[in-house]
């Protein structure tokens, strides 16, 4: 089912960036934004395309007060054709809602949601940026609206879709990162919101992300909220390991986010003759093998810089370097496939790129 848009074009079309290695991450927006509202009585209706501006939100409304906000994070690629394509959209748009069930949320029809996307990019098309490693990132998400205090399931909701083109994420070439683990704040716990990709998690991880970048850090490695014992997530990206060979990369315990670049590399892994295991990983384990010279390579996945490689550990006094502090051969295949496929470069096996419109 589609849903019907109307488009509301702006009269005064924002100059394209001129130097697209200054772009960064989303401090630049398109010329234009979709917006759908939701109530009990209609579902979702007045499904439009406007020009980008702030949004009109009633001072009580619900995600104001008790963060009822959820989102999601893809990007559009210029092909190496002259296509611009989308990749695994239908794995946004499900995950989407699932993150909204969990937070009673109203849900979005999967074709209705992938022609939007489809269509506000294709409408914006020109704000997809030329020079390798650049895309439109898009940033998809929905939250409750309802103009009261009370706390319930809400019966008003807003879908708002903005696009920000941004740059190449290793402008320099891939830097492994240092990381130190957590171990006294924790971003999620089996039964909460870890699975949901909702603003919550992200205003719960902000102290142990300063406290680590005030020493030095560039991110942090999340532990289990339970016990504090078993590896999760790093930063906002999924983690993997090589130890001797086998991929290991936590399980989907409910407290960790199913990152779609985590999907991917478990697929392409796989398919080339990796044993790979999703389960719960100790740090005991994880130092235990880095001690032993087991560890060979580290990495967080995501959409916004792919892979990222891990070079530098610490916990509790203790500091270990991976890789000599380099990328990884297999962290690079990795970066050099997915990116590949992402950009048209390399043949799409899987099935993965979405055709959205010739650029
Ligand atoms: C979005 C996100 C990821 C990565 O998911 P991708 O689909 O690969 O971009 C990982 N962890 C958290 C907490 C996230 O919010």
């Amino acid at each position: 089912m589609k849903y019907e848009i109307s488009i509301t074009k702006t009269t005064t079309p924002a100059a394209k960036p001129a130097d697209e290695s200054k772009l960064g991450f989303g401090k630049i927006f398109t010329d234009h934004m979709f917006i759908m509202d939701y109530n009990e009585g209609q579902g979702w209706h007045d499904a439009r395309i406007v020009p980008f501006g702030p949004l009109p939100i009633h001072p009580a409304s619900t995600v104001l007060h008790y963060g009822a906000e959820i989102f999601e994070g893809m990007k559009a690629y210029r092909q190496a054709n002259g296509d611009i394509a989308l990749f695994r959209p239908m794995e946004n748009i499900r995950r989407l809602n699932n993150s909204a069930e969990r937070l009673c949320l109203p849900q979005l029809d999967e074709e209705g949601c992938l022609d939007i996307l489809k269509t506000i990019v294709e409408l914006e098309k020109d704000w997809v940026p030329h020079s390798e490693g650049t895309s439109l990132y898009l940033r998809p998400y929905l939250f409750g609206n309802d103009p009261h205090l009370g706390v319930h399931a809400v019966k008003n909701a807003m879908f708002v879709v903005i696009c920000s083109p941004v740059g190449a994420y290793y402008a320099e070439g891939i830097k492994p990162v240092k990381i130190a683990i957590e171990s006294e704040d924790v971003r999620a716990v089996r039964g909460g919101t870890g699975y949901a990709k909702c603003g919550g998690n992200y205003a719960a991880s902000l102290r142990a992300g300063k406290k680590a970048e005030e020493k030095g850090y560039t991110q942090v490695l999340w532990l289990d909220g339970v016990e504090r014992k078993y590896i999760e997530e790093v930063g906002a990206m999924n983690v993997m390991f090589k130890i001797d060979g086998t991929i290991i990369t936590p399980a989907l315990t409910g407290s960790v986010l199913p990152g779609i670049t985590r999907k991917s590399c478990v697929e392409l892994l796989k398919s080339w003759g990796y044993n790979v295991e999703e389960r719960l990983f100790s740090v005991d384990e994880l130092f235990g093998a880095a001690e032993s010279g087991h560890l060979e390579e580290a990495w967080g996945t995501g959409t916004a810089a792919v892979v990222s490689p891990i070079g530098h550990l610490s916990y509790k006094g203790n500091v270990y370097e991976v890789s000599n502090n380099e990328i990884g051969a297999l962290t690079q295949k990795l970066y050099d496939e997915l990116t590949g496929i992402q950009w048209g470069k390399v043949e799409d096996k899987f099935g993965w790129i979405e055709f959205v419109c010739r650029g």
